[in-house]
């Protein structure tokens, strides 16, 4: 007796077709019955593929378009797609992805044996697989995305934001911080880009209403570039945020990053010293890490000393600096990564953040016992960040001895230096061009704050030498270079 399959259970229960004809088919395995209802009586794939996904819910239908990797061909044998009627998308550690017009077709079996991983089954239309077999879809449509990806490099921009929207999908620019209208699309060329992100971006293609990271490499004009992908469900699909790195050795200077002359002096006698703990803070955006490489970059250069990092996520490459990739995802966290650096006993060690108690701990600890330590913190200005760092519950008594210094910063726009905030072609008629660093900055090199100013931030800031915000802004309004009635 042969047992029913729930596939064919299903096909008995939904009376589309003669009893008699359904019992005729009983003996025949599922990829036979699939292929004569179809072939034979017409019904509709999607339905028959509803109907199979119903007891197997691994048999996947496709999201997106599929660009299928042209280099997994070397592994399959001529002739072998057309015979067993399908053809390969991509591989990956865990998986082989494949279309195929039967979702039961038995090659699945086949090639799990031979790959040694899971098959993962896209379910499409028989006229479709027949463009695959024909090579008709297996040349890749990369133009679109290189275009995007090469147009928003060479205009210097930060990141590139892909906006699903109804029918269309809209892509902007950051430039200088705004966004810029790059292009719109819509039609075959939409979805093309949407598919050819996720799929060169290695991110799962099956799914759709989950967030997902990945990760793109680009070289253009002989520079490497490694992009960042970010995806968000939306009630249109899912929007993209691509971050751009330019992995080839960017210099990072600190003469280059607009801090006033006073300022700069400051944050290099910070630097120059043996030990402690220097601060750099502000906002998200705020180029803070900009200031911290250019300082790792200054002390590379200046000092025969070993330098280790720990970042979320690593930015930039720094020729000469042994940097670490924090993954709290796993567990290994800034204050774990910092236990172990300082086991092997680094002169100079940059920590991405400081986020929490124990973290700032260790630091402070690694600063008085002769580490230059070099952080940041998410807060404002120099005050608020003594004010954070009181939060953390650390011996004040410490922090008087090891605190070198903070620097705090924003970026803000910049006047177009064409038409000083008239509006012109050169800035887009916005009047702005670029963005200029705004600092304060807080010494305490010369000058150890008394027992009184650890208990309190605002005595603290008016004994250290203090260069404030506004000094900075009177200065760089007075020289045209930002408008006094920006927010700051
Ligand atoms: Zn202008």
């Amino acid at each position: 007796m042969t047992t029913q399959s729930p596939f064919f259970k299903h096909v008995q229960q939904e009376k589309i077709l003669d009893p008699a004809v359904v019992e005729t088919l009983l003996p025949l395995p599922d990829h036979q019955i699939f292929q004569i209802l179809r072939d034979q009586y017409n019904l509709p794939e999607e339905q028959l593929v509803d109907w199979a996904r119903l007891h197997h819910p691994d048999i996947l239908q496709p999201t997106t378009h599929l660009f299928p990797d042209n280099q997994l061909h070397s592994k399959f044998e001529t002739g072998l797609y057309r015979q067993h009627r399908f053809y390969p998308i991509y591989e990956t550690e865990d998986t082989l992805c494949i279309v195929l017009d039967n979702p039961f077709n038995p090659i699945c079996d086949i090639l799990e044996k031979q790959f040694q991983k899971p098959i993962q089954k896209i379910s499409i239309p028989t006229l479709k697989l027949e463009d695959y077999l024909d090579g008709t879809l297996s040349k890749e449509p990369v133009s679109i995305l290189n275009a995007i990806l090469e147009a928003a490099i060479h205009k210097q921009a930060s990141d590139i934001h892909i906006f699903k929207l109804n029918q269309k999908t809209q892509v902007k620019f950051r430039l200088h911080g705004q966004l810029y209208n790059f292009q719109t699309y819509i039609g075959k060329e939409e979805t093309q880009l949407l598919a050819l992100i996720k799929f060169h971006a290695q991110m799962d293609i099956s799914i759709v209403t989950q967030p997902q990271d990945g990760r793109l490499h680009m070289t253009y004009r002989g520079n490497e570039y490694d992009i960042r992908v970010a995806s968000l469900p939306t009630v249109y699909g899912e929007d993209f945020v691509l971050r751009i790195f330019n992995q080839s050795g960017t210099s990072f200077q600190i003469e280059s990053l607009g801090l006033s002359a006073k300022i700069e002096t400051q944050f290099r006698e910070m630097l120059n010293q043996p030990n402690g703990l220097i601060l750099v803070t502000g906002p998200t955006g705020s180029g803070k890490t900009t200031t911290l490489y250019a300082a790792l970059s200054h002390l590379l250069h200046t000092q025969n000393k070993t330098i280790v990092t720990l970042e979320d996520p690593v930015e930039s490459i720094l020729e000469g600096v042994r940097q670490s990739q924090i993954n709290p995802k796993i567990g290994y966290n800034f204050a774990q990564g910092l236990k172990a650096v300082l086991r092997q006993d680094p002169d100079i060690i940059m920590i991405g953040e400081i986020r929490d108690q124990q973290t700032a701990q260790i630091a402070i600890e690694a600063a008085y016992t002769g580490h230059l330590v070099l952080s940041t913190l998410h807060t404002g200005d120099c005050e608020s960040t003594l004010m954070r760092l009181s939060t953390f519950d650390l011996d004040p008594f410490l922090v008087g001895h090891a605190l070198r210094g903070i620097v705090s910063q924003r970026l803000v726009r910049k006047l177009c230096p064409d038409c000083k905030q008239a509006g012109c072609v050169t800035c887009h008629y916005t009047g702005f061009q670029g963005r200029i660093l705004l600092a304060e900055s807080l010494s305490c090199v010369s000058k150890t704050p008394s027992r009184q100013a650890l208990n309190d931030p605002k005595q603290f800031v008016k004994e250290a030498d203090y260069r404030s915000f506004q000094e900075d802004i009177a200065t760089k309004v007075q020289s045209g270079l930002i408008s006094a009635h920006d927010p700051f």
